[in-house]
């Protein structure tokens, strides 16, 4: 499997993919393992992500230059991502014994009876993982999976192959057992022969095309299943904003990892009486970001990790200036070698088109023109997806009575493209079931037991 770098289209490696006997000899190695990965204390396994946390931190630089050149991510960037990931970890560190341990949630002493609750691992699971964001995606599953006492066959994207390995040799010079944690480098057909393995969970982070079939291939299991999937997600800019600081950091939520993240901005919906006024700022804010090699430091928009994403984000843009879209910045592909996209605004598009509609994954945004709250309620939850949501407004009431609408697993007020350890992370609608992050999702990966205990 060639591993290519999306900003030059050079080969950076060459990379052997798993096939389904490889599949295989890992899964039944991590079947053998994970009793006695179960049965070694809690401390044991938090001292092994403690000592991976130690790892991330020496090895930063590195690990940021291999995510920059495999995925494309700006450098910055790839720092901000190792940085966020520490903190993620501190949060699982500091909640899990508290969440983890075995609770009495009922005496009744008279008739000697006792409730108990305790948390068994699920056993095996699949990490089936996307590229955006390969240490944060990743991490919010096997993490606490580990944590928990499962074992963990991991397969990173085919765009973040060498990311994916780097993990695995970090969790194991961690102590973590080579079986419990098992990297499994491949594409979509490698993916298809994890979920013929007969694992306890799915823990799956990508598109909702390849969540649905996942789904369809689980559906007879009886196995938990969890699709953290895309989203078309929505802001309202209300008429009683700071424009310039609303358009900066809309514009940021829209652009930041060249808008290749599953809660990136991908619709905004401007109230008419600051419409123009916002636009004009949003543009001017897009056109001094610098685009570039991913490597520079000051370099904010690069290349896309996937060079099939461009005729995706052409055709959005065709057909929305075909029913009248104004395109105000970009509009094109870059001819340059590697996978590169102009930063591009639209505006006078609707809910028809599919640049509204579809999720773009690039550097593509289109603006609205609303008459008030309700129209941007309206077209705002007029989407198949509902990952995430927010309104930029002066008035907390009138925010928090818009965000109370919105059918979204993340609502924002005045921020955007957030992700918080402490909060539960999740999707309705096409945006996905099940959730990571916060205590519910380091329960998520136990099954929790009911004791009944009389005596
Ligand atoms: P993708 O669906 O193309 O691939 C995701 C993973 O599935 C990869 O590892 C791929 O090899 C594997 N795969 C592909 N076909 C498969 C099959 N038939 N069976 C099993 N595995 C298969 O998604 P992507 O391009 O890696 O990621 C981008 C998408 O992920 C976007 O839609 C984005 O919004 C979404 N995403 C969601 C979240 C979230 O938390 N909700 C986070 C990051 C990304």
């Amino acid at each position: 499997m060639l591993i290519k770098n999306p900003a030059t289209g050079a080969t950076i490696a060459d990379v052997p993919a798993d096939r389904h006997a490889a599949v295989r000899r890992k899964y039944e190695a991590a079947r053998a393992a994970q009793p006695a990965w179960a049965a070694r204390s809690l401390k044991h396994r938090l001292d092994t992500i403690r000592a991976f946390r130690e790892q991330i931190a020496q090895r930063r630089d590195g690990l940021a230059r291999t995510l920059t050149e495999e995925v494309g991510k700006p450098i910055r960037q790839a720092h901000n991502e190792l940085n966020g990931l520490v903190g993620r970890i501190d949060f699982f560190l500091a909640e899990s014994a508290r969440t983890l341990r075995d609770k009495t949630v009922f005496t009744d002493a008279p008739n000697k009876l006792e409730e108990r609750i305790s948390h068994e691992p699920l056993g095996v699971i699949a990490n089936i993982s996307a590229w955006n964001y390969p240490y944060f995606v990743g991490a919010n599953v096997f993490v606490p999976a580990l944590v928990a006492g499962n074992a963990v066959l991991y397969k990173p994207s085919e765009y973040a192959t060498l990311t994916g390995l780097a993990i695995a040799e970090m969790l194991h010079a961690s102590g973590v057992p080579a079986d419990i944690f098992a990297c499994i480098p491949g594409d979509g057909m490698t993916g298809v022969a994890v979920l013929r393995q007969p694992v306890d969970g799915v823990f799956f982070t990508g598109s909702y095309a390849t969540g649905a079939k996942i789904a369809a291939a689980a559906a007879r299991r009886m196995v938990k299943v969890q699709l953290e999937l895309g989203g078309k997600d929505p802001i309202y800019v209300a008429d009683d904003v700071d424009v310039k600081a609303a358009a900066a950091a809309v514009a940021d939520g829209a652009f930041y990892n060249t808008g290749q993240s599953c809660c990136s901005v991908e619709r905004v919906y401007v109230h008419e009486a600051v419409h123009d006024a916002f636009v004009a700022a949003f543009v001017a804010e897009v056109k001094s970001f610098k685009l570039g090699d991913p490597l520079d430091e000051s370099t904010y928009i690069g290349p896309l990790t996937r060079a099939a994403q461009i005729a995706v984000i052409k055709r959005q843009v065709a057909e929305a200036k075909r029913k009248g879209a104004r395109v105000l910045t970009g509009g094109d592909a870059i001819k340059r070698r590697g996978n590169w996209f102009e930063p591009t605004v639209l505006t006078h598009v609707d809910g028809t088109m599919l640049v509204m509609r579809e999720e773009s994954f690039g550097p593509v945004i289109g603006i609205q023109k609303v008459s008030g709250d309700d129209e941007a309620v309206r077209a705002m939850n007029d989407s198949e997806y509902g990952l995430t949501a927010g309104v930029y407004a002066s008035d907390g009431k009138r925010a928090r009575r818009i965000l109370d609408q919105l059918e979204a697993g993340s609502v924002y007020w005045n921020c955007c493209d957030r992700v918080s350890p402490r909060l539960p992370w999740s999707g309705v609608k096409h945006s996905g079931i099940g959730l990571t992050l916060s205590t519910y999702g380091i329960e998520t990966f136990t099954r929790p037991k009911a004791w009944h205990l009389r005596g």
